[in-house]
């Protein structure tokens, strides 16, 4: 079997945030700047597959890239959403955000922003971006 692709952004280093059972990448194929997936280390399809310690980190890291994005990019609020078993993410569960002023969850993302999901944005594009958040969460780190 093929290694996960989520797996292979953290192994190739791309992670801009992360705890102990939780980390956050920049979207391969972003609807719009700021858009992050959130996930378990853990390889598993579903929430149950996690302990409750887990579960908990990963609420954890939601919650702080929540206040990144809105830090970031300035807006009231963020959409959050989790497609589970419905065959969107067969492999490993994510969560996916980014920031927003009105919820479109009525919409299909990619439609809605006119992005083709099929497509990837180019490696070195997905460095500049994961490399800018990174500093970015460094900078809110050191105001404090
Ligand atoms: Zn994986």
């Amino acid at each position: 079997m093929s290694e996960c692709v989520l797996c292979k952004e953290h192994r190739r280093n791309r992670v801009v945030h992360e705890n102990k059972y939780a980390y956050t990448i920049m979207s391969i194929n972003p609807v719009k700047a700021g858009h992050i997936l959130i996930l378990p280390k853990k390889c598993v399809p579903n929430l149950e597959d996690l302990t409750d310690e887990e579960k908990l980190y990963l609420i954890d890291e939601i919650e702080f890239m929540r206040k990144i994005l809105k830090k970031k990019y300035g807006t009231r609020g963020v959409t959050l959403f989790c497609g589970m078993e419905n065959g969107t993410q067969p492999q490993h569960l994510h969560f996916q955000m980014y920031p927003e002023e009105i919820a479109m969850t009525h919409m299909v993302m990619g439609e809605y922003y006119g992005v083709d999901a099929t497509k990837h944005i180019p490696q070195e594009e997905l460095q500049r971006i994961t490399d800018e958040m990174k500093t970015f969460i460094d900078g809110v780190r050191n105001e404090k």
